[in-house]
C-alpha cells in the first residue's frame, strides 16, 4: 500500500479509518457481530450506526449475500448506508472480490479489518491479493497476541492520499500538515505509536517469515491430529487461500451447545489446558444488548459458532509432542461430554 500510518493500537487505527472516511452521526456501517468488539465500537465512537449482518458458516466472515440484501432493504427505507467494515477473521480473508463489487454498485466505502490477518493472501487471476490491500482503508493490530507485536500498536494503510494525510494529522492532535508542533486545524487525538514500540515492531518484522511458518505448522498439525478422531470441528481453509492463522479455534458439533462448551472449558482447565470462548458474539454482550435491544436468535450463524467455539493453546514454542498431548486431552474431555449429555446433566 502507498501509505501506512502507525498508531498506538488497532482500535485507534479503526477509529481513524472511520473518521478519515468522513463517517459520522447516523451513518450506517455494515459489519458482523463475529469479531473482536473493537471493530463495531470504532463505528460507535463517531455516533455512526453499526448494522450487523451474519457470517458464512465456513469462513466465519461476512455473508456477502446478506450484505446486499440488507443494503437494499435499508435504502428502500431511505437510510444512509455509508460503508462496509469487513473482518478477516482468524486470518481468513472475507470475500473481497464480491465486497468490492457491492461497494462499487452502491457507492460505499470499504474498511478492511485485517488485525488478525497480517501475511494472509489469496491467489486471483490477477496475482496475489494480500490481506490489508483490499479496502479503501485497512487496519492492522500489533497487540502481543497478533502475528507481529509492538507491545501495543496498530497501523492504518491506504492508497488514498487524502485519507492518509487526514489520519496522520488526527493521530497527532489534528496537527497542520508539515508542522511538528503548535498548529492545529482539526480535532485530533494522541494515537501515535511511541519510538520504543516501533523498535520492537521493526525487530519483529525481520522474524515475520519464521513466525508465519511456525504458526502454519502448529495449525496444520492440530488439524491433522484432530482429523484422526473427528470429534471436534477444525478451521476450514478455502482453495487458493494462504492463511496465516491468528488463533486456533475448534468448535463442537451441532449436537452440543453452549453449556457443553463451557463444561469442556472447565474440564480442560482441570487437565492444565487453558482455552477460551472465542469470539463471544458482539450483539450478545451486555452493552450491545442494552444499547440496541439485540437478543438470541438475531444472528443464528454467529451464535451457532460463538456457542460452540473455543480457542486452544497457540504459541510459537508448542512442539509436535505438546500438540499431540493437547489434542489427546481435548478428545478425552469431549468424550466425557458425550457421556454427560446422555445423562441429561451438563
Ligand atoms: C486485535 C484486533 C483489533 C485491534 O485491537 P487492539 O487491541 O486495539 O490493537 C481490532 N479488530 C480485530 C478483529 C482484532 O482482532
Amino acid at each position: 500500500m502507498r501509505y501506512a500510518i502507525a498508531t498506538n493500537s488497532g482500535t485507534s487505527a479503526l477509529h481513524l479509518a472511520v473518521r478519515a472516511l468522513g463517517i459520522g452521526e447516523g451513518d450506517i456501517v455494515i459489519t458482523t457481530p463475529m469479531s473482536f468488539i473493537a471493530s463495531s465500537n470504532a463505528i460507535l465512537f463517531e455516533r455512526a450506526v453499526p448494522v450487523f449482518v451474519d457470517i458464512e458458516p465456513h469462513t466465519l466472515t461476512i455473508d456477502t449475500r446478506l450484505v446486499e440484501k440488507r443494503i437494499r432493504a435499508l435504502r428502500r427505507k431511505g437510510k444512509r448506508v455509508k460503508a462496509i467494515l469487513a473482518i478477516d477473521l482468524f486470518g481468513n480473508m472475507a470475500n473481497w472480490r464480491r465486497l468490492r463489487e457491492i461497494a462499487r454498485t452502491y457507492k460505499l466505502a470499504l474498511i478492511e479489518d485485517s488485525c488478525e490477518a497480517l501475511g494472509s493472501y489469496y491467489r486471483s487471476r490477477r496475482g496475489e491479493k494480500m490481506a490489508g490491500s483490499l479496502g479503501d482503508v485497512a487496519v492492522f493490530g500489533f497487540y502481543p497476541n497478533k502475528t507481529l507485536t509492538t507491545g501495543e500498536g496498530g497501523m492504518l494503510v491506504t492508497n488514498d492520499k487524502k485519507i492518509a494525510e487526514n489520519a496522520r494529522s488526527m493521530r497527532n492532535q489534528g496537527i497542520v500538515k508539515g508542522k511538528a508542533w503548535g498548529e492545529y486545524d482539526k480535532l485530533g487525538y494522541n494515537y501515535h505509536l511511541a519510538d520504543i514500540n516501533c523498535a520492537l515492531g521493526l525487530s519483529q518484522l525481520k522474524r515475520m517469515p519464521s513466525i508465519i511458518k511456525k504458526r502454519r505448522f502448529i495449525a496444520s498439525e492440530y488439524t491433522r491430529m484432530f482429523a484422526k478422531r473427528g470429534l471436534v470441528r477444525t478451521p476450514v481453509i478455502q482453495n487458493n487461500f494462504f492463511v496465516n492463522p491468528f488463533v486456533y479455534v475448534i468448535h463442537l458439533p451441532r449436537k452440543y451447545d453452549i453449556r457443553h462448551r463451557d463444561r469442556l472449558l472447565k474440564l480442560l482447565e482441570k487437565s492444565g489446558i487453558k482455552a477460551r470462548p472465542y469470539f463471544p458474539a458482539i450483539h450478545l454482550t451486555a452493552f450491545y444488548k442494552r444499547e440496541f435491544g439485540y437478543k438470541r436468535g438475531d444472528f443464528p450463524v454467529t451464535e451457532f459458532f460463538a456457542d460452540r467455539a473455543l480457542a486452544i493453546p497457540f504459541y510459537h514454542s508448542l512442539s509436535r509432542a505438546d500438540i499431540a498431548n493437547i489434542v489427546k486431552s481435548v478428545n478425552f474431555c469431549v468424550q466425557k461430554l458425550a457421556s454427560l449429555s446422555t445423562g441429561g446433566r451438563v
